[in-house]
């Protein structure tokens, strides 16, 4: 071992990093000694607590934002195989999770700026499926989707609606808060998420007889959850009417989640504030597209996602590689499903079908954007971009134009 260091070597910006505030661990502490750690009076203040924060009548906590979608799903007691339509630009769980509710998933292209599929794409999913019975709608990296058009477009009723909220508590359709409008909506506490416990999920819904039968689903099926039935007067018995499965949220991610909650507003403040930076920084640099913003409503910003256009002179994996040697970690959202082999074969889609996702799939690079970075890491992401582009260009132009360009040899 040597105390010695590289006086160059710098620390990475890393991607993201799981922040969980000082509260929070002191709220886990105080759980694993209460002598109750699954789900109990911990995971019913976070519920309610969190359902105050997005406006929603009831939260019902579970183990991820993946099986909260299943849940939602398998809480409209469709028939088995029933179409549900949704992204191939999504995240592979959301689509899981419509197989394992026992349903057929139908794929559609996205809007080339949004990257959500639009009115035009469901409703020619739609037909070409045959007709769906029910949707799976995500507002990616935060950017709100309308989903009240989009459930009239495709002429769903909104109770036929899941919203996939994973990057989006504090996102605002309109006037109405991401949580609020459609049947359910679904949010992720994953490590990287915007309230990140590390796992957990959440479905948000004006339901309360939805409310109760997901709250039933997550906990086998059983007619009283473990919880009520050891409080005083309260009864071992139980029955089984449904098959439930086991997507619980336990009282330690709860109690994290009520403490992490407690931040929420200020960490969106300071994405915000980040993102300010990143637009100020970027909009002068050619060949690096910036996100799109919202004409109304509010923009979560989970993620920054820019394009590395055509006149950008490195491809995006080709950047990426030259960020990571820069010490600057970045990632991809998302990989369109149907250029996966599973998702192929359930849904029978085809290399090609949605022009506009595989499109968008070359260009999007995801930004570092999380509330503990610094200023100063935002202005280095920002100058290794500007300087890698310069330090290319000039290759590029001496490639081209040899000693034509002595301006760019320094
Ligand atoms: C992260 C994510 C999910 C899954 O969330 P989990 O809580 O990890 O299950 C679903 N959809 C999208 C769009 C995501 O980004």
């Amino acid at each position: 071992m040597t105390l010695l260091q590289d006086p160059t070597t710098e620390v990475r910006v890393p991607f993201a990093r799981t922040h969980i505030s000082g509260e929070a661990l002191d709220a886990a502490l105080r759980v694993l000694s209460s002598g109750w750690v699954t789900t109990g009076p911990e995971t019913a203040e976070f519920e309610r607590e969190f359902a105050d924060w997005v406006g929603a009548e009831h939260a019902v906590a579970v183990s991820s934002c993946t099986s909260a979608i299943e849940l939602s799903l398998r809480a409209m007691r469709l028939p088995r195989g029933s179409r549900v339509l949704t992204s191939t630009y999504t995240f592979c769980g959301a689509v899981h999770a419509i197989v394992h509710a026992g349903l057929q998933p139908v794929l559609a292209d996205v809007d080339p700026v949004t990257l959500m599929p639009d009115a035009e794409t469901l409703t020619r999913a739609a037909h070409q499926a045959g007709g769906v019975q029910a949707m799976v709608l995500v507002h990616f990296a935060g950017h709100p989707t309308p989903v009240r058009r989009l459930a009239d477009a495709v002429g769903l009723p909104l109770e036929r609606v899941v919203e996939d909220a994973a990057h989006a508590v504090g996102t605002w359709v309109d006037a109405e808060q991401v949580g609020t409008i459609s049947g359910s909506t679904c949010f992720s506490f994953y490590a990287t998420k915007n309230l990140p416990i590390g796992e957990g999920g959440m479905v948000t819904t004006a339901d309360g007889e939805l409310a109760e039968r997901l709250r039933s689903l997550r906990l086998h099926g059983m007619s009283h959850d473990a919880w009520r039935r050891y409080l005083p007067g309260g009864s071992w018995r139980y029955s089984v009417d449904t098959a439930g499965t086991k997507a619980n949220m336990t009282d330690l991610q709860s109690a994290i989640g009520r403490a992490q909650l407690r931040h929420l507003a200020r960490w969106q403040d300071r994405r915000r504030s980040l993102v300010a930076l990143y637009d100020e920084m970027l909009s002068g640099v050619a060949g690096i597209s910036l996100p799109p913003r919202p004409e109304s409503g509010a923009h979560a910003w989970h993620l920054y996602v820019v394009r590395v256009e055509p006149d950008y002179p490195l491809r995006r994996d080709e950047l990426v590689g030259a960020l990571d040697v820069a010490g600057i970690g970045t990632s991809v959202h998302f990989i369109p499903l149907h250029q996966m082999p599973y998702f192929r074969e359930v849904t029978g889609c085809v290399p090609g079908q949605f022009p506009a996702a595989d499109a968008a799939f070359d260009t999007v690079l995801s930004l570092p954007l999380h509330p503990s970075l610094t200023r100063m890491d935002v202005q280095r992401v920002c100058h290794a971009l500007i300087d890698v582009r310069r330090r290319h260009a000039a290759q590029a132009t001496a490639r081209l134009g040899g000693s034509h360009a002595p301006a760019q040899r320094r």
